[in-house]
C-alpha cells in the first residue's frame, strides 16, 4: 500500500496508531493504550463503537447475506426514514460513499438542466469526484483576489476546471456577481452548510437564502451536501437553516458504521434516474449499493437518532467548545475553536475565522496543529491532525472534561 495503508487521511509520520477495537466512544490501538475517540471515523460513527441494538441487527442479517442482486425491503425502511425526515426529498438513491453521493448529484443536476457547469464554495470538501474537489487546498500563491479554479489533483482536465465556478463562502456580492456571469450555464450549485476544510463555520441563513434566490430565478439547482451536516439536527441542516434545497446527499451516519451514502431530492429532479418508461436520463447501479447490512445498520443508528439524541449531542459540543476556548484563554496560546452540534474545530490562526481564507494556517501555525494533536494523542484523546473533532452519543460529560483536560494539556505544552 503506498505510503503503508490506502487513506491519505488517516496517514501519519512515522506511521499511523493502528485500531484493535473500540467500545461506546472509546479505542484501544493495537498496543492496547485507550483513547477516547474524537475522530469517530471522521464523523461517521455518531453512536461510536459496538452499539448494542445496531450489532443486534446486523447479526441477524448476516445470517440471511449480506448483498444480493435483487433489491430488498430494507431499502425501503431506510429511504421512507430519510424521506420523512427531510421535507425537501420526495425520493431517494443510495449509494456507497458520500463521493458517489456528491457524484450523483451533480450528475443529476446536469441531466435534468442540461448545463455543464456547477458551482462551489472555495475550500470546501465534498469527497473525490474531480468536479468536486476543485479549489479544495487553493493556497495564497493562487487563490488571487477572487476565487479561481485551481486543481487539487495533477492531472486534471482542464475541461474539469473549466466547468467548476468557485465562490467565496459566506460572501453574499461576490458570489452572486460570480454567479451572475455563468448563469444559464449552470447546472448546480454544491453547498456544504457547515464546510469543515473551510474553517467549520456555519453558513449565514442570508447567505444560504441568496443562493436559493438565484437558483429559483436562473432555474439552477441548490444542492445540499449533507453529509457531515446532518449530524447537526433531526431535520439536518436544511431544517435548522429552514431553506429547501432541490438535491441533498448525504453519507456517513445513514449507514451505522457500514459505508453508505444517498442523493435524495425533488421528484422530477431524481426522476432522471428512473428506469420505468426505458432508458433513464441518468443511469446508476453499484454492485453493493443498498446492500442490506449498511441498510439495516443505517435504519437502526438513526432511529436512536431522536430528539433527546440530539440534545445531548449539541450539549457536548457547548460544553466542549466552552473549555476549549477557556483552555486557549488561559495557556497564552493563539488560536480559537469553531463549529456547531456535536462538530468543533480548533484553529491555531490569528483573528477570528470567516471562512476557508481565514481559516488557513501558515506553515508555522500547521506546525503548531502536528504537535497540538500529538500531544491529544499522549493525553488519550483521537481527533483529526487537522483540529476537527465529532462526539458521539455514548459520550458523557465527564468524558468531554477529559477531553478538554487533554486539550489544557497540549496547549500547556505548545506554550
Ligand atoms: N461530502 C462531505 C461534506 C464530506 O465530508 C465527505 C467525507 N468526509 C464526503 C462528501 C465524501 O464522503 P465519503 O468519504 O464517504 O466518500
Amino acid at each position: 500500500m503506498p505510503g503503508g495503508n490506502t487513506r491519505t487521511t488517516v496517514f501519519m509520520e512515522p506511521h499511523p496508531l493502528y485500531g484493535a477495537r473500540g467500545q461506546g466512544c472509546r479505542v484501544w490501538d493495537v498496543d492496547g493504550v485507550e483513547r477516547i475517540d474524537c475522530i469517530n471515523n471522521f464523523t461517521a460513527m455518531i453512536h461510536g463503537y459496538a452499539e448494542p441494538h445496531i450489532n443486534a441487527a446486523v447479526a441477524e442479517q448476516l445470517a440471511l447475506g449480506t448483498a444480493f442482486g435483487m433489491p430488498t425491503p430494507s431499502e425501503i425502511d431506510l429511504a421512507e426514514l430519510l424521506c420523512a425526515r427531510l421535507p425537501s426529498v420526495d425520493h431517494v438513491r443510495f449509494t456507497n460513499s458520500g463521493t458517489e453521493a456528491v457524484m450523483m448529484a451533480l450528475k443529476a443536476a446536469r441531466a435534468f438542466t442540461g448545463r455543464p457547469k456547477i458551482a462551489k464554495c472555495e475550500g470546501a470538501y465534498h469527497g473525490s469526484y474531480d468536479f468536486a474537489e476543485i479549489s479544495l487546498d487553493s493556497s495564497p500563491e493562487n487563490w488571487g483576489n477572487t476565487p479561481r479554479s485551481v486543481p487539487y489533483s495533477k492531472g486534471t482536465p482542464q475541461g474539469v476546471l473549466d466547468d467548476v465556478v468557485v465562490i467565496p463562502f459566506n460572501d453574499i456580492e461576490e458570489s452572486l456577481a460570480i454567479l451572475g456571469r455563468q448563469s444559464g450555464e449552470l447546472a448546480a450549485i454544491l453547498v456544504d452548510p457547515l464546510p469543515n476544510r473551510a474553517g467549520l463555520i456555519p453558513a449565514d441563513a442570508d447567505y444560504v437564502a441568496a443562493l436559493r434566490r438565484f437558483c429559483d430565478e436562473t432555474g439552477t439547482l441548490l444542492i445540499f451536501d449533507e453529509v457531515i451536516s446532518f449530524r447537526l439536527g433531526f431535520h439536518g441542516a436544511q431544517g435548522l437553516w429552514g431553506i429547501n434545497p432541490d438535491l441533498t446527499t448525504l453519507g456517513k451516519i445513514i449507514g451505522g458504521g457500514f459505508p453508505v451514502g444517498a442523493v435524495g431530492g425533488r421528484g422530477d429532479v431524481m426522476a432522471v434516474f428512473d428506469p420505468s418508461s426505458g432508458r433513464p436520463a441518468l443511469p446508476h447501479g453499484g454492485t453493493f449499493s443498498a446492500n442490506p447490512i449498511s441498510m439495516i445498520a443505517g435504519r437502526v443508528a438513526m432511529e436512536l437518532l431522536d430528539e433527546n439524541a440530539y440534545a445531548h449531542l449539541d450539549s457536548l459540543g457547548a460544553q466542549a467548545r466552552a473549555g476549549i476556548a477557556e483552555a486557549f484563554a488561559k495557556s497564552g496560546v493563539t488560536g480559537s475553536v469553531t463549529g456547531a452540534g456535536s462538530l468543533l474545530r480548533v484553529h491555531f490562526t490569528d483573528g477570528p475565522i470567516q471562512g476557508y481564507r481565514s481559516a488557513f494556517a501558515t506553515p508555522e501555525q500547521a506546525r503548531r496543529m502536528k504537535q497540538f494533536t500529538l500531544g491529544l494523542i499522549n493525553n488519550g484523546v483521537l481527533a483529526a491532525p487537522y483540529g476537527l473533532m465529532a462526539l458521539s452519543t455514548p459520550m458523557t460529560s465527564a468524558d468531554i472534561d477529559l477531553v478538554v483536560d487533554a486539550v489544557r494539556k497540549s496547549l500547556a505544552t505548545l506554550a
